[in-house]
């Protein structure tokens, strides 16, 4: 269902704050989806009267937006909040807020209910529309709340947000996952699929737009399964055909597509468009087929290096990046060495690499995993030396070629120098002034790096 974003709340917050000037900072974990969440907190909180700061120190309030993929990030969060014991003792009015995946995980809520009792509010990934009225009990009642039970599964729309970038924004089309692959916790903590609808989507693209945004990224845990549960039928290929129609917006980008989603339509969109970035991530995970059926990855190696082939013919100029889980349970030489072979195939410019991690609760997590430690860092040690060779054959074919290019603005490491992507997602940089920055220009490339490529306007 389709909800309407109540502000009454952030009302009334903002009247008993008055003019008390309180400040709030974020510490966001994780992907994309939560980054965009981190906006729409950022969105409700200016909303309700509070301001940014970047000194923890000093900020009234402390939201922690957590991701759950990866156990490192558990104990960073106890960590962190482990640290702020101290100055919730000293202080009173100091609110700390925990939102995201790990919150809808029972035993994360258990460990902060015992050993961080302090935090005063916990809340879900569906539950961020409850946030200004869980806030102003908490500030007004003294009221704790500390829930991760509801998965709401209703898509909420005209959320506040606050964007951080003047030129490209991200923008959420479709909310949790179908999928249930094996290693992930994903479809546990956000959900079941939710699209929103097409109007929606491309009414919130048209006010970017209006705004003088330029780029858009597309985001979802699985974008091209978007509108499969909407009651009017559309399609991920149908939404970016509209997209294009946008006056204003020149680049559009997407992540994350599955393979087993990528439809011939979706190809031919691609390849017909003038606007849709020449990139596209195609998570592998594996090379092997045997580990692709036991992370329930629903295709083969073989259907993977067939996608990857249409695609390259189909979209000329394309640049491929990828995830890949390393040692995954079960993992053997021969299955690493499938991997190999599609990374040599496929060429990827970029590969998110990990050393598989057990999550609690997933499938994969009652697999046996016989594989030493030592052996999947040798892998992933190989694994990067191979993508660091690939990338650097890659860029030396690009040298002399011109791309469409956004320029962000000075290059954080060298300001003489202003910076931006190619339409293939690769960093360049250039001579330019601040008058370029904002606008769309041609950058014709001169000489490559490993990860940065230095270009001329022309
Ligand atoms: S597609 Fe698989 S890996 Fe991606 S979010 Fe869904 S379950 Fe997780």
């Amino acid at each position: 269902m389709r909800l309407k974003f109540k502000n009454d709340y952030s009302e009334k917050l903002r009247n008993i704050l008055g003019d008390k000037k309180l400040t709030y900072i974020i510490d966001t974990m994780g992907c994309q989806m939560n980054e965009n969440d981190s906006l729409k907190y950022m969105g409700i909180l200016e909303d309700a009267g509070f301001s940014k700061t970047s000194d923890e120190k000093s900020a009234n309030l402390i939201l922690f937006n957590t991701c759950c993929v990866r156990e490192n990030a558990e104990n960073t969060l106890f960590g962190r909040l482990g640290k702020l014991k101290i100055r919730k003792q000293k202080e009173k009015n100091v609110y700390i807020v925990v939102v995201g995946c790990m919150s809808q995980q029972k035993h994360i809520l258990d460990k902060i209910k015992k050993s961080y009792p302090f935090v005063d509010i916990i809340l879900g990934t569906n539950s961020m529309y409850s946030f200004p009225q869980k806030l102003y009990e908490r500030i007004v009642n003294n009221e704790k709340y500390k829930s991760f039970n509801e998965i709401d599964l209703d898509v909420i729309e005209e959320i506040p947000i606050v964007y951080d970038d003047k030129y490209k924004a991200s923008v959420s089309i479709i909310y949790g996952c179908n999928n249930y692959c094996t290693y992930c916790i994903v479809p546990y903590v956000r959900g079941k699929e939710r699209s929103r609808k097409l109007e929606d989507i491309l009414e919130d693209v048209k006010t970017l737009a209006k705004k003088g945004y330029k780029e858009i990224m597309y985001i979802g845990q699985n974008v091209n399964s978007y509108g499969k549960d909407l009651e009017v039928k559309t399609n991920f290929a149908e939404l970016l055909r509209e997209t294009e129609k946008i006056e204003g917006i020149e680049i559009i980008r997407f992540i994350s597509p599955h393979p087993k989603d990528f439809t011939d339509e979706l190809i031919d969109t691609i390849a017909n468009s003038r606007k849709i970035a020449r990139q596209i991530h195609l998570p592998l995970q594996s090379g092997s087929t045997k580990i692709l059926k036991l992370m329930n990855r629903k295709y083969t190696k073989e259907e993977y290096l067939n996608l990857a082939a249409r695609i390259s013919q189909r979209v000329k100029g394309v640049s491929f990046s990828t995830d890949i889980i390393v040692g995954f349970p079960g993992e053997t030489d021969e299955d690493f060495e499938d991997t190999i072979d599609v990374v040599k195939k496929v060429k990827y410019d970029q590969i998110y690499m990990y050393i598989y991690s057990k999550r609690v609760g997933t499938a994969a997590e009652k697999l046996e995993d016989n594989t030493p430690y030592s052996k999947k860092v040798e892998r992933l040690e190989t694994l990067k030396k191979l993508n660091e060779n690939i990338v650097g054959e890659n860029n030396k074919l690009i040298v002399g070629k011109t791309f469409k290019v956004l320029v962000e603005g000075k290059s954080k490491t060298n300001e003489e120098l202003y910076t931006g992507r190619t339409d293939t997602n690769k960093i360049v940089v250039f001579i330019a002034n601040d008058e370029f920055t904002g606008k769309i220009v041609s950058v014709k490339i001169t000489s490559e790096h490993l990860w940065f490529l230095k270009g001329e306007i022309i």
